[in-house]
């Protein structure tokens, strides 16, 4: 999508701290961290939000949740982590092209909303 952060950040044409990238997804620190570490990782092609997930797409989905772990290690989340992807007003979503948040490197609040 023309007009969309993520996308423009997933194409380099705005700045980001790069964390992983690779041809399906892009990940990169969170400008505004919620916990010592936070990136968000987003796939390349323009996804809104989980609740556009379906049989189509779904293979980027699978792909991104092999790439958490390997972000994870390479971040030294070795005591746990949390992943959270907002969906919607109700959530809060305030960015409309799907990421999921990776957050952890210290101990967190055990309430999730
Ligand atoms: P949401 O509220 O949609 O779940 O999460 C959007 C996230 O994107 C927020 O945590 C916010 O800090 C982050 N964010 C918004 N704009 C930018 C930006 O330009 N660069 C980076 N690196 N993160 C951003
Ligand atoms: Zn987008």
């Amino acid at each position: 999508m023309s007009d969309c952060l993520f996308c423009k950040i997933a194409e380099g044409q705005i700045p980001s701290n790069k964390v992983y990238e690779d041809e399906l997804v892009y990940a990169f620190r969170d400008i505004n961290p919620q916990a010592k570490t936070h990136v968000l990782i987003i796939p390349r092609k323009h996804i809104g939000s989980c609740a556009e997930i379906n049989g189509e797409n779904s293979k980027i989905i699978a792909h991104i949740f092999e790439v958490i772990p390997k972000i994870a290690k390479s971040e030294g989340l070795v005591n746990g982590f949390r992943v959270i992807s907002n969906c919607g007003p109700d959530a809060c979503q305030s960015v409309h092209h799907l990421h999921f948040h990776i957050l952890g490197g210290e101990q967190m609040s055990d309430k999730m909303a």
